[in-house]
């Protein structure tokens, strides 16, 4: 006896499955695990449709990951050749960029070859329209970035700009939110629910556990019917390039680092800083800061030492 469910989230191996009887943990089983060696895209990941199966005592295990329809894939070069499942089944993913700090171009390009390539139905949506006197302009410069991609403008302190979002999470679809830490996506899924349901960045500045801690976020449901899905920040899964250990230990650093002007910004003084204006505002704080830059700095020196003394 198979029961159906879908994937809401993945927290270190064990699944959080949405069920008719409501949410279950399970791990996953031993016939699933056996499959995804080397290829681990073939492990359920959030908004995946799948099987479960429960044991004698009780344990509820993953059986079966059913067929995708669509899934945004993050390819990773060297020993994990397969990749990463960020995402399955999304009808539509959105790359979601806010109006302030300026918009990233190269980021959006980026994350937008991934959207297409996943099979989703790709979209734009610029954020926090309500800090800008002219959305529109700043619309018209990213959809030129994207021809054929739609482009919403949107503000979720406000609610303009919902309506067309609503529609990408009518009744049985389901809409992705792709973006860097601090873009408002966390926002515009409380907008979409009518309820604070996703602790946003004031929130979760607040209760300490920093922007880095991604693990909440994951398949809502929404009343309507429909769901929305936000995925971590993008540098927190390495979607570009030049990852490394201290992007995953700082990855809100790294998200905010996609935001630089450069992008081999030291975030010292360099224009554009997208860290210094996040310092600058109290959105990073200092102590963070400057762990980041004394692990930094250390890092930096062994690689150093490294290539000048073969
Ligand atoms: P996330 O990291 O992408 O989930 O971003 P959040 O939803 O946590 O938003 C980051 C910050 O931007 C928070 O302080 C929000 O209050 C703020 N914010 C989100 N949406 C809007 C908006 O539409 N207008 C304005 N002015 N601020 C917003
Ligand atoms: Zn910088």
């Amino acid at each position: 006896d198979h029961r159906p469910g879908r994937v809401a989230r993945v927290d270190r191996g064990v699944c959080t499955v949405l069920t008719s009887d409501g949410p279950v943990r399970a791990s996953c089983g031993g016939a699933l695990l056996a499959a995804a060696v080397g290829d681990a895209t073939r492990l359920p990941g959030a908004g995946d449709w799948v099987l479960l199966g429960t044991w004698p005592d009780a344990r509820v295990t993953v059986e079966a990951v059913l067929p995708r329809r669509t899934a945004l894939i993050r390819r990773t070069a060297g020993k994990d050749a397969s990749g990463q499942l960020l995402a399955a089944n999304l009808d539509t993913a959105a790359v979601v960029e806010p109006v302030h700090p300026e918009p990233n171009a190269a980021r959006i390009e980026r994350l937008l070859s991934l959207v297409h390539e996943s099979g989703a139905r790709p979209l734009v949506v610029l954020t926090k329209t309500d800090l800008t006197a002219d959305p529109a302009a700043v619309a018209r410069q990213l959809a030129a970035l994207a021809p054929g991609v739609p482009v919403l403008p949107v503000s979720a302190e406000t609610g303009t700009g919902l309506d067309p979002l609503r529609a990408e999470v009518a009744p049985g679809r389901t809409l992705g939110l792709l973006g860097p830490s601090g873009a408002g996506k966390s926002s515009l899924v409380n907008a979409l629910v009518g309820a604070v349901v996703m602790p946003t960045q004031s929130i979760r500045r607040v209760d300490g556990k920093g922007r880095h801690t991604t693990t909440w976020r994951a398949l809502v449901p929404l009343p309507g019917g429909g769901a929305v899905l936000d995925t971590p920040g993008v540098r927190a899964v390495g979607l570009l390039d030049g990852e490394s250990g201290l992007d995953r230990a700082f990855g809100d650093i790294a998200d905010l680092a996609t935001g630089c002007r450069y992008g081999d910004c030291g975030h010292e003084a360099e224009p554009g800083c997208a860290v210094q204006a996040a310092l600058a505002s109290g959105d990073l704080s200092t102590r963070r800061w400057q762990s980041w830059r004394r692990l930094h700095r250390e890092l930096t020196h062994e690689t150093r030492r490294h290539t000048t003394r073969p």
